[in-house]
């Protein structure tokens, strides 16, 4: 549902939305400052967010910079991506207590919270839309994500700002965020005035805005707010070309480049670890030193660790770091399309920033692109 009826909220009136959201019961998740970094977390009223911050991201590198107005929504995605919160990165599923007539099993599955999501990005609602089709739409649903899905209020924020990481246009994900939100809002900062542009994208977000002080938007006002994500979209950080891609890579599973990428791989991780579609889990057994008490956990897993491609009498089927970088690669631009009938990345960009030697998904593919085998 997307409503064509934009309302504008002065900046005050932030606290009066998060107000009303943990009335109805929802804790407020939103980018914060920790660590140098903005990360999502929960937070009690608008003063937590990131006031009067940006970030500065490229290959390999990450750096908060002060801005010089109190915009609240003025950066690109972080470290964290929204998964966290739909796909726990540990979680423990069952346990079980031994007793006299043998082991009593327990659902220790957390029960989902009400949560509302603020500040969340057009290529982030499409990557909940890719887990969405992996989790629930498929033929194994996962109970956890769909219950905990089923209690989101999505409150979206339009960029005013691309990363230099960024290539949302180029996965037709963004910049402008127009499904998958109960609120979007655009902020806008004048000389002396601070405010939202926002519409609603579902009953739920109409309801709420209903019950904020709000007043039809003018036409400047819309204009203004259409004029930041037009210029968001032409300040694009990178490019991803991606025609053919499926037969490109299908075509180039022995291209040199592979073995070049190879050499500046270091199999941390970090890339899985950030990517907000990346989905992959391990489960852990852990008993107690009695033997009578043992847990069930889940957590996120990585293509790039040896043990995920361990097989009993075989060892690991990806031993080499060019195995494992390519194997990530192709699943998240090719082998995607085959499993979920879309790309498994929204170019968002974290992949990029957060790895360590700054090893570029763009690039990759262009290289192999420009010099096909
Ligand atoms: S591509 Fe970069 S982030 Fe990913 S595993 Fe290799 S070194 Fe780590
Ligand atoms: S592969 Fe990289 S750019 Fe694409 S969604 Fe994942 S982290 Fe973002």
């Amino acid at each position: 549902m997307a409503n064509e009826t934009k309302q504008t909220l002065e900046r005050p009136v932030l606290q009066a939305l998060f107000l009303h959201l943990q009335e109805q019961g929802y804790d407020i998740v939103a980018p914060t400052l920790r660590d140098a970094a903005i990360v999502y977390d929960t937070v009690n009223t608008p003063s937590d967010l990131p006031i009067g911050w940006t970030d500065e991201q490229d290959a390999g590198r990450y750096r908060l910079k002060k801005r010089d107005d109190q915009a609240a929504f003025a950066y690109n995605v972080g470290p964290h991506s929204w998964k966290k919160y739909l796909l726990p990165p540990r979680m423990k599923l069952w346990e079980a207590q031994r007793d006299q007539k043998g082991f009593t099993m327990l659902d220790a599955t957390p029960p989902p919270r009400k949560l509302a999501l603020i500040g969340v990005r057009s290529c982030e609602l499409h990557a909940i839309a890719i887990q969405d089709t992996v989790f629930i739409e498929g033929t194994c649903v996962d109970p956890f994500y769909k219950a905990q899905r089923e209690n989101l209020f999505i409150v979206a924020v339009q960029c005013g700002q691309a990363a230099k990481t960024c290539f949302c246009i180029s996965m037709n994900t963004g910049p402008k965020a127009d499904s998958g939100y109960d609120l979007a809002l655009t902020e806008i900062i004048e000389e002396g005035r601070h405010y939202f542009v926002c519409e609603a994208g579902s009953e739920q977000g109409q309801d709420i805005l209903a019950g904020l002080e709000t007043q039809p938007s003018s036409e400047t006002e819309k204009n203004t707010a259409n004029a930041i994500v037009e210029k968001t979209a032409q300040s694009m950080g990178r490019t991803l070309d991606t025609a053919n891609i499926k037969t490109l890579l299908y075509e180039n599973l022995e291209h040199p480049r592979w073995n070049d990428v190879a050499e500046r791989c270091l199999t941390c991780g970090n890339c899985t670890m950030v990517c907000p579609t990346c989905f992959c889990t391990t489960v852990e057994e852990v008993t107690d030193l009695s033997g009578d008490h043992t847990e069930h956990w889940r957590r996120w897993d990585s293509c790039f660790t040896m043990d995920f491609s361990f097989i009993h009498g075989e060892g690991s089927v990806r031993s080499s770091n060019k195995s494992r970088y390519r194997q990530w690669m192709t699943h998240k631009l090719a082998t995607w399309h085959d499993q979920f009938g879309t790309s498994g990345c929204v170019g968002c960009g974290r992949c990029i920033t957060w790895c360590p030697p700054g090893i570029d998904i763009t690039e990759e593919v262009a290289a192999i692109r420009e010099n096909p085998v």
